[in-house]
């Protein structure tokens, strides 16, 4: 069958097209209903069918290869190595889910999870799926303001952590800025689990704080049911930033994500079970839920959990990791490729790599001579995928599993099965059917299986952010534009909100105008995203300072912009720094006092700001025009 008529059928019959693909996992009680979509745009999926995310993802693979490798864990930071069989994941599960339950965490609980890439933070997601809690997994390059903001919504019983982590040969000691967080939040959790890698000094909070090692020498034996859950109950959130200061809390279903999962392991990756999977992400990305913990080990692969950067030791760690472990699909971003590019191409050619079907790259636009040059150098395709941390899996790729249609260097490729993907005008709301017609890129309901259910105890925001912002449809906003070519390859644009992309990492300027306004010395501040050749976009801010002399005082601007740098890495954490912080004594502003921020990025970029006839100052961008010539 062709994609064209793989696609069709999942559109015009989903109900039979999403039923085949739920006989890809295994149900304790099958579905009784596909679909539910009678309260839009609420879609529940498998309906009266009960499963388990870690039932799919290592207990049902012991009984054909308890001995295989499932979890393949690496530090080049603390130079370790340790590989898991299943039957030893599944034998570290049970321990830490009994761990777990000791410390009081029952079904719907919440686990709030902020580690370092060890093996111990697979173990507790793969555990709170196992007895129905609800992992929050939060980065843990996050600091302690933006941690404080998680824990107070996600309201966790238990916060499993470790003393820290390292980046680069540095160790960054993840307790403090823990206890600084709890203290901060309003909610305090009953219990923290601590893993301690004897990399930072810990202090433990008496009656709080409990050490891995020795609880879980306590549980060695434990045996612990997977519980049985409602394919619609909660299996997890995780947060990501939009266009106000509050992080969202995209939740997700248990049955229709491990379909969801199980279905693009098939037909998107086409990996197999024995084969090896290596993303190169982080559990604190979505990306590392479905594709370092939950996606290959649910197709029965092993799935390599990589901590350390692919430059050290030096540049061939990753191809090195290839060889070694026969790795047969790979996943990264477009930056960690840009940053390899650097240095020197002999380490492509150092390994064999024979056993490397493709390489997929998400999160940010795909330059076209980054694809070409890992292309080239690779010599397997590249598979350019464009999703969200709300979808959970691709909305725009190939789907080679079902059919090898050419990719286009530029494009992401061609909506996935399920997905409804129209293009629409942004202020009429009118469909733009014509090739290249630019526009807003949006998602018909019903959502497809694994698409986030709603916000964290948040419905009304929910519809009202995702939902309610094209006038006149109700249809799910990517936030993203787009354009659609006469072949039906579509190509993205940047986004229509405030969010930026650092990096891969999806930030709010928003969070990092609050963090920077809690600055005594600054009276208020717009932060842009502007192009950068490295990371795609970095953060930039225009800052009015309270003392207007630091504005022609260069040793005093130097000086606060290196404050204001180290609060943001204090509360948010060095993703969210920006690149320079310039003082201004104004800022582009219309006449009712709403922020240009689009003009500012395009003076900063060097473009056209556009349409200025609303604007209150015009100095403002031209004080702004003047620093970047600087
Ligand atoms: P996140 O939720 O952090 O995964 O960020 C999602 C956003 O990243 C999308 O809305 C896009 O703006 C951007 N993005 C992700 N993948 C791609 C891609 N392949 N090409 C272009 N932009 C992408």
């Amino acid at each position: 069958m062709g994609y064209a008529e793989f696609y069709r059928r999942s559109i015009e019959q989903p109900d039979e097209f999403w039923a085949e693909q739920g006989r890809l996992i295994e149900w304790q009680t099958p579905p009784q209903r596909v679909c539910d979509d009678s309260h839009p745009p609420f879609t529940r999926w498998f309906v009266g069918g009960t499963t388990n995310l870690c039932h799919n993802a290592v207990d049902r693979h012991l009984k054909d290869r308890a001995e295989q490798p499932a979890l393949i864990w690496v530090s080049t930071e603390t130079d370790r190595e340790r590989v898991y069989s299943f039957r030893e994941l599944h034998q570290e599960v049970q321990r830490t889910a009994a761990m777990l339950q000791a410390l009081g965490v029952g079904k719907g609980d919440r686990v709030l999870i902020y580690m370092p890439m060890i093996p111990e933070a697979a173990f507790a997601m793969l555990a709170c799926a196992r007895i129905g809690a609800i992992h929050s997994v939060v980065f843990g390059g996050f600091a302690s303001v933006s941690l404080a903001s998680r824990i107070e919504d996600a309201e966790p019983r238990v916060i499993v952590s470790a003393d820290g982590g390292s980046r680069a040969g540095k160790v960054i000691a993840y307790k403090p800025l823990l206890d600084e967080a709890i203290r901060l939040s309003s909610h305090k959790p009953q219990a923290v689990l601590l893993a301690d890698r004897q990399l930072a000094p810990m202090e433990r909070v008496a009656g709080r704080d409990h050490d891995w090692a020795p609880l879980r020498d306590k549980h060695l034996d434990a045996q612990v049911a997977c519980e049985w859950l409602q394919s619609t109950d909660i299996s997890y959130t995780i947060y990501t930033s939009g266009t106000t200061g509050r992080p969202k809390g995209v939740q997700r279903d248990v049955g229709g994500y491990a379909v969801a999962l199980a279905a693009s392991m098939q037909h998107i990756f086409q990996g197999r079970a024995g084969e090896t999977y290596f993303s190169t992400s982080d559990i604190g990305w979505v990306v590392g839920h479905s594709y370092i913990v939950y996606g290959p080990l649910i197709a029965g692969m092993a799935t390599i959990m990589y901590e350390g950067l692919p430059i050290r030791p030096d540049a061939g760690i990753w191809w090195k990791l290839v060889e070694k472990y026969k790795v047969t699909v790979m996943f990264s971003a477009p930056t960690a490729v840009r940053v390899l590019k650097k240095q020197d191409p002999a380490f492509l050619k150092k390994y064999d790599l024979s056993s490397l079907r493709g390489l997929f790259l998400a999160g940010e636009p795909l330059d076209e001579p980054t694809a070409r040059w890992i292309s080239d150098g690779l010599g397997v395709p590249i598979i350019d995928n464009y999703w969200q941390t709300e979808s959970g899996w691709p909305i725009l790729t190939i789907a080679g599993g079902v059919e090898r249609k050419p990719a286009k260097f530029g494009s992401p490729g061609v909506p996935m099965y399920g997905y409804k993907v129209k293009i629409l005008h942004e202020s009429t709301g009118e469909e733009l059917t014509r090739p290249n017609e630019k526009g807003v890129v949006v998602i018909e309901g019903p959502t497809p299986p694994g698409f986030m259910q709603t916000v964290w105890r948040d419905d009304e925001r929910f519809v009202r952010t995702y939902w309610q912002s094209i006038p006149g449809k109700q249809v799910y906003s990517t936030f993203d534009w787009g354009i659609r070519d006469a072949d039906g390859y579509f190509y993205i644009l940047g986004r229509t909100d405030d969010v930026i992309n650092v990096a891969g990492h999806r930030l709010g300027t928003r969070e990092i105008e609050e963090s920077i306004s809690s600055h005594p010395g600054v009276a208020e501040v717009a932060v842009v995203g502007v192009a950068d050749p490295m990371k795609g976009q970095v953060a930039m801010a225009f800052a009015i300072p309270k003392d207007s002399s630091v504005i022609t005082d260069a040793a005093a601007a130097l000086k606060l912009e290196g404050d204001v740098m180290k609060l943001v890495d204090q509360q948010l954490g060095a993703v969210a720094r920006p690149s320079r912080v310039r003082f201004v004594s104004l800022l582009p502003k219309t006449r009712s006092g709403k922020l240009l921020r689009r003009a500012i990025q395009a003076v900063c970029e060097g473009r056209d700001p556009g349409d200025l006839t609303t604007i209150e100052d015009p100095s403002a961008l031209q004080q702004i025009k003047d620093l970047i010539k600087q």
